[in-house]
Protein backbone atom coordinates (compact mmCIF):
# COMPACT_ATOMS: atom_id res chain seq x y z
CA UNK A 1 0.00 0.00 0.00
CA UNK A 2 1.39 3.47 -1.05
CA UNK A 3 1.91 4.81 2.66
CA UNK A 4 0.79 8.39 1.46
CA UNK A 5 -2.58 7.77 0.06
CA UNK A 6 -3.19 4.78 1.13
CA UNK A 7 -4.68 4.46 -2.47
CA UNK A 8 -3.28 0.57 -3.72
CA UNK A 9 -1.66 1.09 -6.69
CA UNK A 10 -3.07 -1.99 -9.40
CA UNK A 11 -0.84 -3.06 -12.27
CA UNK A 12 -3.25 -4.52 -14.03
CA UNK A 13 -1.88 -7.16 -16.54
CA UNK A 14 -4.53 -8.12 -19.30
CA UNK A 15 -6.57 -4.93 -18.77
CA UNK A 16 -8.27 -5.35 -21.93
CA UNK A 17 -9.75 -9.15 -21.11
CA UNK A 18 -13.08 -10.09 -19.62
CA UNK A 19 -11.01 -10.25 -15.87
CA UNK A 20 -9.16 -6.56 -16.64
CA UNK A 21 -12.18 -4.80 -17.55
CA UNK A 22 -14.09 -6.31 -14.52
CA UNK A 23 -11.38 -4.81 -12.80
CA UNK A 24 -11.39 -1.66 -13.77
CA UNK A 25 -15.17 -1.15 -13.14
CA UNK A 26 -13.89 -2.29 -9.21
CA UNK A 27 -11.15 0.66 -9.56
CA UNK A 28 -13.72 3.20 -10.74
CA UNK A 29 -15.92 2.34 -8.41
CA UNK A 30 -13.74 2.90 -5.38
CA UNK A 31 -11.66 5.83 -6.62
CA UNK A 32 -10.48 7.15 -2.57
CA UNK A 33 -9.17 3.56 -2.34
CA UNK A 34 -7.83 1.80 -5.69
CA UNK A 35 -5.77 3.38 -8.83
CA UNK A 36 -4.74 1.91 -12.07
CA UNK A 37 -0.58 2.33 -12.55
CA UNK A 38 -0.34 0.08 -15.30
CA UNK A 39 -2.18 -1.29 -17.50
CA UNK A 40 -1.58 -3.74 -20.61
CA UNK A 41 -2.98 -5.39 -23.68
CA UNK A 42 -1.73 -7.69 -26.57
CA UNK A 43 -3.60 -6.29 -29.39
CA UNK A 44 -6.24 -4.49 -28.31
CA UNK A 45 -5.03 -1.30 -28.87
CA UNK A 46 -8.46 1.02 -29.08
CA UNK A 47 -9.33 -0.40 -25.58
CA UNK A 48 -5.69 0.26 -24.21
CA UNK A 49 -6.21 3.70 -25.33
CA UNK A 50 -9.80 4.47 -24.54
CA UNK A 51 -8.84 2.92 -20.97
CA UNK A 52 -5.60 4.74 -20.17
CA UNK A 53 -7.20 8.28 -20.96
CA UNK A 54 -9.59 7.22 -18.30
CA UNK A 55 -7.79 5.59 -16.25
CA UNK A 56 -4.37 8.15 -16.57
CA UNK A 57 -2.01 5.27 -15.45
CA UNK A 58 1.68 5.67 -15.06
CA UNK A 59 2.48 2.81 -17.81
CA UNK A 60 0.43 1.01 -20.50
CA UNK A 61 1.95 -2.39 -22.51
CA UNK A 62 0.94 -3.14 -26.24
CA UNK A 63 2.26 -6.54 -26.43
CA UNK A 64 1.95 -6.33 -30.37
CA UNK A 65 4.93 -4.03 -31.44
CA UNK A 66 3.05 -2.83 -35.01
CA UNK A 67 0.24 -0.65 -32.57
CA UNK A 68 3.03 0.86 -30.79
CA UNK A 69 3.02 3.85 -33.25
CA UNK A 70 -0.55 3.91 -32.88
CA UNK A 71 -0.87 3.89 -28.96
CA UNK A 72 2.09 6.11 -28.75
CA UNK A 73 0.70 8.72 -30.77
CA UNK A 74 -2.95 8.70 -29.27
CA UNK A 75 -1.27 9.21 -26.20
CA UNK A 76 0.81 12.23 -26.96
CA UNK A 77 -0.49 14.68 -25.49
CA UNK A 78 -0.44 12.75 -21.83
CA UNK A 79 2.31 11.70 -19.16
CA UNK A 80 1.56 8.26 -20.28
CA UNK A 81 4.78 5.77 -20.86
CA UNK A 82 4.45 3.21 -23.53
CA UNK A 83 6.16 0.36 -24.17
CA UNK A 84 5.43 -2.25 -26.47
CA UNK A 85 7.00 -6.03 -27.25
CA UNK A 86 6.48 -9.12 -24.97
CA UNK A 87 9.66 -8.53 -22.97
CA UNK A 88 8.71 -5.35 -21.72
CA UNK A 89 5.48 -6.90 -19.36
CA UNK A 90 8.64 -8.72 -17.47
CA UNK A 91 10.14 -5.27 -17.62
CA UNK A 92 7.03 -2.79 -16.22
CA UNK A 93 6.90 -6.15 -13.78
CA UNK A 94 10.04 -4.87 -12.63
CA UNK A 95 9.26 -1.39 -11.87
CA UNK A 96 8.37 0.17 -8.61
CA UNK A 97 5.21 2.05 -9.43
CA UNK A 98 2.68 -0.23 -8.63
CA UNK A 99 1.57 -1.90 -5.03
CA UNK A 100 -0.20 -5.03 -6.08
CA UNK A 101 -0.07 -6.79 -10.35
CA UNK A 102 -3.92 -8.38 -10.54
CA UNK A 103 -2.58 -10.63 -12.87
CA UNK A 104 -5.19 -11.26 -15.70
CA UNK A 105 -3.40 -12.26 -18.80
CA UNK A 106 -4.71 -15.45 -20.09
CA UNK A 107 -2.66 -18.37 -20.30
CA UNK A 108 1.09 -19.83 -20.12
CA UNK A 109 2.02 -16.07 -21.44
CA UNK A 110 1.04 -14.60 -17.84
CA UNK A 111 4.14 -16.83 -16.09
CA UNK A 112 7.34 -14.46 -16.60
CA UNK A 113 5.59 -11.42 -15.64
CA UNK A 114 3.93 -12.64 -12.70
CA UNK A 115 7.28 -14.07 -11.80
CA UNK A 116 8.98 -11.09 -12.21
CA UNK A 117 6.42 -8.95 -9.68
CA UNK A 118 6.48 -11.91 -7.36
CA UNK A 119 10.72 -10.97 -7.77
CA UNK A 120 9.99 -7.34 -7.02
CA UNK A 121 8.11 -7.98 -4.05
CA UNK A 122 4.71 -7.07 -5.20
CA UNK A 123 1.48 -8.76 -3.99
CA UNK A 124 -0.77 -10.99 -6.44
CA UNK A 125 -3.81 -10.81 -7.24
CA UNK A 126 -4.02 -13.69 -8.95
CA UNK A 127 -6.78 -14.86 -11.90
CA UNK A 128 -4.42 -16.46 -14.25
CA UNK A 129 -4.67 -20.25 -13.25
CA UNK A 130 -2.13 -21.13 -15.60
CA UNK A 131 0.43 -19.36 -13.83
CA UNK A 132 0.15 -22.18 -10.81
CA UNK A 133 -0.42 -25.34 -13.42
CA UNK A 134 2.64 -24.54 -15.33
CA UNK A 135 5.36 -23.87 -12.34
CA UNK A 136 3.45 -23.69 -9.40
CA UNK A 137 6.08 -25.18 -7.20
CA UNK A 138 8.66 -22.54 -8.18
CA UNK A 139 5.82 -19.57 -8.30
CA UNK A 140 4.79 -20.56 -4.71
CA UNK A 141 8.55 -20.91 -3.20
CA UNK A 142 9.66 -17.47 -4.46
CA UNK A 143 6.14 -16.26 -3.03
CA UNK A 144 7.14 -17.79 0.35
CA UNK A 145 10.44 -16.47 0.12
CA UNK A 146 9.81 -13.07 -0.99
CA UNK A 147 6.97 -12.88 1.34
CA UNK A 148 4.44 -11.85 -1.36
CA UNK A 149 0.53 -12.87 -0.33
CA UNK A 150 -0.67 -14.72 -4.01
CA UNK A 151 -4.39 -13.93 -3.29
CA UNK A 152 -6.80 -15.90 -5.72
CA UNK A 153 -9.15 -14.82 -8.07
CA UNK A 154 -10.81 -17.16 -9.68
CA UNK A 155 -14.23 -17.75 -8.10
CA UNK A 156 -13.73 -21.46 -6.32
CA UNK A 157 -10.38 -20.51 -4.79
CA UNK A 158 -11.57 -16.90 -3.64
CA UNK A 159 -14.32 -18.87 -2.20
CA UNK A 160 -11.99 -21.54 -0.64
CA UNK A 161 -9.78 -18.51 0.39
CA UNK A 162 -12.47 -17.00 2.10
CA UNK A 163 -13.46 -20.05 3.95
CA UNK A 164 -9.93 -20.20 5.25
CA UNK A 165 -9.84 -16.96 6.66
CA UNK A 166 -9.53 -17.43 10.66
CA UNK A 167 -8.35 -21.04 10.24
CA UNK A 168 -5.04 -20.70 10.02
CA UNK A 169 -4.45 -23.32 12.80
CA UNK A 170 -6.62 -25.86 11.51
CA UNK A 171 -5.94 -28.96 9.33
CA UNK A 172 -8.12 -29.16 5.96
CA UNK A 173 -9.60 -32.91 5.39
CA UNK A 174 -10.61 -31.66 1.65
CA UNK A 175 -11.62 -29.00 -0.55
CA UNK A 176 -15.05 -29.48 -2.84
CA UNK A 177 -14.07 -27.75 -6.28
CA UNK A 178 -17.78 -26.86 -7.72
CA UNK A 179 -18.08 -26.41 -11.87
CA UNK A 180 -21.07 -25.96 -13.28
CA UNK A 181 -20.38 -28.47 -16.20
CA UNK A 182 -20.17 -25.88 -18.94
CA UNK A 183 -23.20 -26.14 -21.69
CA UNK A 184 -22.63 -29.97 -22.53
CA UNK A 185 -23.50 -30.93 -19.38
CA UNK A 186 -25.15 -34.52 -19.69
CA UNK A 187 -24.08 -34.76 -23.03
CA UNK A 188 -22.36 -37.63 -24.64
CA UNK A 189 -19.74 -37.69 -27.08
CA UNK A 190 -22.00 -38.48 -30.13
CA UNK A 191 -23.68 -35.48 -29.51
CA UNK A 192 -20.20 -33.57 -28.20
CA UNK A 193 -18.13 -34.81 -31.51
CA UNK A 194 -20.90 -32.21 -33.49
CA UNK A 195 -20.63 -29.45 -31.18
CA UNK A 196 -19.41 -26.22 -32.87
CA UNK A 197 -17.49 -22.94 -31.89
CA UNK A 198 -20.35 -20.58 -31.49
CA UNK A 199 -21.83 -23.42 -29.19
CA UNK A 200 -18.86 -23.93 -26.91
CA UNK A 201 -18.69 -20.39 -26.52
CA UNK A 202 -22.19 -19.99 -25.03
CA UNK A 203 -21.89 -20.85 -21.26
CA UNK A 204 -25.15 -20.52 -19.05
CA UNK A 205 -23.85 -18.62 -16.16
CA UNK A 206 -20.26 -16.80 -16.86
CA UNK A 207 -19.48 -14.11 -19.24
CA UNK A 208 -15.46 -14.90 -19.80
CA UNK A 209 -12.95 -15.08 -22.35
CA UNK A 210 -12.76 -17.80 -25.27
CA UNK A 211 -10.12 -19.68 -23.83
CA UNK A 212 -11.45 -20.14 -20.33
CA UNK A 213 -15.18 -20.84 -21.88
CA UNK A 214 -13.86 -23.31 -23.99
CA UNK A 215 -12.16 -25.02 -20.82
CA UNK A 216 -14.93 -24.77 -18.95
CA UNK A 217 -17.12 -26.89 -21.67
CA UNK A 218 -14.57 -29.70 -21.85
CA UNK A 219 -14.24 -29.39 -18.21
CA UNK A 220 -10.65 -28.66 -18.57
CA UNK A 221 -10.88 -25.81 -16.14
CA UNK A 222 -11.89 -27.73 -13.55
CA UNK A 223 -8.79 -29.40 -14.25
CA UNK A 224 -6.65 -26.81 -14.50
CA UNK A 225 -8.60 -25.59 -11.17
CA UNK A 226 -7.79 -28.59 -9.31
CA UNK A 227 -3.70 -28.61 -9.88
CA UNK A 228 -4.26 -24.63 -9.24
CA UNK A 229 -6.10 -25.48 -5.89
CA UNK A 230 -3.48 -27.68 -4.71
CA UNK A 231 -0.54 -25.38 -5.00
CA UNK A 232 -2.46 -22.40 -3.60
CA UNK A 233 -3.40 -24.47 -0.61
CA UNK A 234 -0.65 -26.77 -0.33
CA UNK A 235 -2.85 -29.67 -0.75
CA UNK A 236 -2.10 -33.33 -1.48
CA UNK A 237 -3.79 -34.23 -4.79
CA UNK A 238 -6.12 -36.29 -2.91
CA UNK A 239 -7.76 -33.90 -1.09
CA UNK A 240 -9.15 -32.11 -4.33
CA UNK A 241 -12.39 -33.05 -5.39
CA UNK A 242 -14.72 -31.78 -7.77
CA UNK A 243 -18.44 -31.79 -7.71
CA UNK A 244 -20.86 -30.67 -10.72
CA UNK A 245 -23.35 -27.71 -9.21
CA UNK A 246 -24.72 -25.99 -12.14
CA UNK A 247 -26.25 -23.48 -10.57
CA UNK A 248 -23.31 -21.74 -9.82
CA UNK A 249 -24.25 -20.60 -6.35
CA UNK A 250 -22.21 -22.68 -4.09
CA UNK A 251 -18.33 -21.36 -5.50
CA UNK A 252 -16.37 -23.49 -3.31
CA UNK A 253 -16.20 -25.51 -0.10
CA UNK A 254 -13.52 -26.22 2.51
CA UNK A 255 -13.98 -29.68 4.57
CA UNK A 256 -12.18 -29.57 7.95
CA UNK A 257 -10.85 -32.32 9.92
CA UNK A 258 -13.68 -32.74 12.36
CA UNK A 259 -15.86 -32.99 9.23
CA UNK A 260 -16.94 -29.64 9.43
CA UNK A 261 -17.64 -27.95 5.55
CA UNK A 262 -17.55 -24.09 5.05
CA UNK A 263 -19.05 -22.58 2.11
CA UNK A 264 -18.97 -19.48 0.36
CA UNK A 265 -21.91 -18.57 -2.17
CA UNK A 266 -23.23 -15.60 -4.06
CA UNK A 267 -24.21 -14.65 -7.63
CA UNK A 268 -22.02 -15.50 -9.72
CA UNK A 269 -20.50 -12.26 -10.48
CA UNK A 270 -16.17 -12.01 -11.02
CA UNK A 271 -16.61 -8.60 -9.86
CA UNK A 272 -16.73 -9.80 -5.74
CA UNK A 273 -14.08 -11.92 -6.14
CA UNK A 274 -11.82 -9.29 -7.81
CA UNK A 275 -12.82 -6.94 -5.74
CA UNK A 276 -12.44 -9.13 -2.60
CA UNK A 277 -8.82 -9.74 -3.62
CA UNK A 278 -7.99 -6.00 -4.50
CA UNK A 279 -9.45 -5.17 -1.14
CA UNK A 280 -8.26 -8.07 0.71
CA UNK A 281 -8.36 -8.12 3.72
CA UNK A 282 -11.15 -5.42 3.91
CA UNK A 283 -14.54 -5.80 2.42
CA UNK A 284 -16.45 -3.29 0.86
CA UNK A 285 -19.47 -2.14 0.22
CA UNK A 286 -21.03 -2.65 -3.40
CA UNK A 287 -24.25 -2.73 -5.02
CA UNK A 288 -23.90 -5.73 -6.88
CA UNK A 289 -26.98 -7.98 -7.07
CA UNK A 290 -27.85 -9.97 -4.09
CA UNK A 291 -28.75 -13.66 -3.94
CA UNK A 292 -32.13 -14.62 -3.06
CA UNK A 293 -32.98 -17.81 -1.50
CA UNK A 294 -36.83 -17.18 -2.19
CA UNK A 295 -35.55 -17.24 -6.35
CA UNK A 296 -33.32 -19.78 -6.54
CA UNK A 297 -34.52 -22.99 -4.20
CA UNK A 298 -32.75 -25.32 -5.41
CA UNK A 299 -29.27 -26.17 -5.01
CA UNK A 300 -28.11 -29.48 -7.07
CA UNK A 301 -24.79 -31.75 -6.73
CA UNK A 302 -23.83 -34.28 -8.92
CA UNK A 303 -20.72 -36.09 -10.29
CA UNK A 304 -18.96 -35.41 -12.98
CA UNK A 305 -19.02 -37.57 -15.89
CA UNK A 306 -15.47 -38.04 -16.21
CA UNK A 307 -16.06 -41.10 -19.31
CA UNK A 308 -17.25 -38.35 -21.30
CA UNK A 309 -15.84 -35.23 -20.71
CA UNK A 310 -12.18 -37.04 -20.63
CA UNK A 311 -10.20 -33.55 -20.08
CA UNK A 312 -11.17 -34.26 -16.32
CA UNK A 313 -9.15 -37.52 -16.13
CA UNK A 314 -6.18 -36.71 -17.78
CA UNK A 315 -5.98 -33.48 -15.64
CA UNK A 316 -6.70 -35.94 -12.64
CA UNK A 317 -3.44 -37.79 -13.59
CA UNK A 318 -1.41 -34.30 -14.33
CA UNK A 319 -2.20 -33.24 -10.47
CA UNK A 320 -1.33 -37.03 -9.27
CA UNK A 321 1.56 -37.25 -11.40
CA UNK A 322 3.05 -34.26 -10.96
CA UNK A 323 6.20 -33.04 -12.15
CA UNK A 324 6.20 -31.23 -15.59
CA UNK A 325 2.98 -33.22 -16.68
CA UNK A 326 0.72 -30.36 -15.88
CA UNK A 327 3.05 -27.82 -17.50
CA UNK A 328 2.56 -29.87 -20.72
CA UNK A 329 -1.00 -30.78 -20.43
CA UNK A 330 -1.33 -26.93 -20.47
CA UNK A 331 0.16 -26.69 -22.94
CA UNK A 332 -1.06 -28.99 -25.61
CA UNK A 333 -4.63 -27.57 -24.31
CA UNK A 334 -3.67 -24.04 -25.31
CA UNK A 335 -2.66 -24.99 -28.40
CA UNK A 336 -5.75 -27.01 -28.71
CA UNK A 337 -7.68 -24.33 -27.70
CA UNK A 338 -6.74 -22.55 -29.68
CA UNK A 339 -7.24 -24.69 -33.10
CA UNK A 340 -10.65 -25.48 -31.95
CA UNK A 341 -11.58 -21.87 -32.31
CA UNK A 342 -10.31 -21.52 -35.16
CA UNK A 343 -12.33 -24.42 -36.31
CA UNK A 344 -9.03 -26.72 -37.31
CA UNK A 345 -10.35 -29.55 -35.00
CA UNK A 346 -13.59 -30.65 -33.40
CA UNK A 347 -14.73 -30.73 -29.56
CA UNK A 348 -13.50 -34.26 -29.09
CA UNK A 349 -10.19 -33.95 -30.73
CA UNK A 350 -9.02 -31.59 -27.72
CA UNK A 351 -8.65 -34.23 -25.96
CA UNK A 352 -7.14 -36.62 -28.20
CA UNK A 353 -4.24 -34.02 -29.12
CA UNK A 354 -4.19 -33.69 -25.23
CA UNK A 355 -3.33 -37.30 -24.34
CA UNK A 356 -0.88 -37.49 -27.21
CA UNK A 357 1.13 -34.94 -26.31
CA UNK A 358 1.14 -36.09 -22.37
CA UNK A 359 2.53 -39.38 -23.51
CA UNK A 360 5.01 -37.81 -25.95
CA UNK A 361 6.85 -35.71 -23.78
CA UNK A 362 9.55 -37.14 -21.62
CA UNK A 363 8.44 -36.61 -18.19
CA UNK A 364 10.57 -34.92 -15.75
CA UNK A 365 10.01 -35.38 -11.75
CA UNK A 366 11.28 -31.93 -10.42
CA UNK A 367 12.09 -29.61 -12.58
CA UNK A 368 13.82 -26.02 -12.89
CA UNK A 369 11.94 -23.14 -14.36
CA UNK A 370 13.94 -23.79 -17.69
CA UNK A 371 13.09 -27.08 -17.85
CA UNK A 372 9.46 -26.34 -17.56
CA UNK A 373 10.21 -23.44 -20.44
CA UNK A 374 11.03 -26.53 -22.58
CA UNK A 375 8.79 -28.81 -21.64
CA UNK A 376 6.05 -25.86 -22.83
CA UNK A 377 7.43 -25.75 -25.77
CA UNK A 378 8.23 -28.99 -26.89
CA UNK A 379 4.39 -29.73 -26.01
CA UNK A 380 3.12 -27.07 -28.14
CA UNK A 381 5.56 -28.14 -31.11
CA UNK A 382 4.39 -31.72 -30.79
CA UNK A 383 0.49 -30.99 -30.55
CA UNK A 384 0.64 -28.29 -32.93
CA UNK A 385 2.31 -31.36 -35.72
CA UNK A 386 -0.39 -33.59 -34.49
CA UNK A 387 -3.03 -30.92 -35.56
CA UNK A 388 -1.17 -30.12 -38.87
CA UNK A 389 -1.35 -33.92 -39.88
P1 LIG B 1 -9.50 -12.69 -22.00
O1 LIG B 1 -9.14 -13.48 -23.19
O2 LIG B 1 -10.81 -12.01 -21.94
O3 LIG B 1 -8.37 -11.57 -21.74
C1 LIG B 1 -7.03 -11.89 -21.76
C2 LIG B 1 -6.17 -10.65 -21.54
O4 LIG B 1 -4.80 -11.06 -21.68
C3 LIG B 1 -6.37 -9.54 -22.58
O5 LIG B 1 -6.14 -8.29 -21.98
C4 LIG B 1 -5.29 -9.83 -23.63
O6 LIG B 1 -4.86 -8.67 -24.31
C5 LIG B 1 -4.18 -10.37 -22.77
N1 LIG B 1 -3.36 -11.35 -23.49
C6 LIG B 1 -3.79 -12.43 -24.20
N2 LIG B 1 -2.74 -13.10 -24.71
C7 LIG B 1 -1.64 -12.44 -24.32
C8 LIG B 1 -0.24 -12.63 -24.55
N3 LIG B 1 0.21 -13.65 -25.31
N4 LIG B 1 0.63 -11.76 -23.99
C9 LIG B 1 0.18 -10.74 -23.25
N5 LIG B 1 -1.12 -10.49 -23.01
C10 LIG B 1 -2.02 -11.33 -23.54
O7 LIG B 1 -9.30 -13.68 -20.74
P2 LIG B 1 -10.07 -13.64 -19.36
O8 LIG B 1 -11.33 -14.40 -19.47
O9 LIG B 1 -10.09 -12.27 -18.80
O10 LIG B 1 -9.12 -14.57 -18.47
C11 LIG B 1 -7.88 -14.12 -17.95
C12 LIG B 1 -7.35 -15.16 -16.97
O11 LIG B 1 -8.25 -15.22 -15.86
C13 LIG B 1 -7.31 -16.59 -17.54
O12 LIG B 1 -6.19 -17.24 -17.04
C14 LIG B 1 -8.57 -17.24 -17.03
O13 LIG B 1 -8.46 -18.61 -16.86
C15 LIG B 1 -8.73 -16.54 -15.68
N6 LIG B 1 -10.11 -16.50 -15.22
C16 LIG B 1 -11.05 -15.84 -15.92
C17 LIG B 1 -12.36 -15.79 -15.49
C18 LIG B 1 -13.41 -15.00 -16.22
O14 LIG B 1 -14.53 -14.90 -15.74
N7 LIG B 1 -13.12 -14.43 -17.36
C19 LIG B 1 -12.73 -16.46 -14.31
C20 LIG B 1 -11.73 -17.13 -13.60
C21 LIG B 1 -10.42 -17.15 -14.06
MG1 LIG C 1 -13.07 -20.71 -11.84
Amino acid sequence: MNPENHIKRIALFGSTGSIGTQALDVIAANPDRFSAEVLTARSNDELLIQQALRFKPNVVVIVDEKKYGKVKEALASTPVKVFAGEKALEEVAALDCYDMMLAAIVGYAGLKPTLKAIDNGKAIGLANKETLVVAGDIVMKKAVEKKVPVIPVDSEHSAIFQCLVGETRNKIEKVILTASGGPFIGRKPNYLVNVKREHALQHPNWTMGAKVTIDSATLMNKGLEMIEAKWLFNLKPEQVQVVIHSQSIIHSMVQFEDGSIKAQLGLPDMKLPIQYALAFPRRIRNDFPRFDFRKINTLTFEEPDVKTFRNLGLAHDALHKGGNLPCVMNAANEIAVYAFLRNRINFLDMTDVIEKTMQQVSFIGNPTLEEYFDSDGEARNFAADLIRL
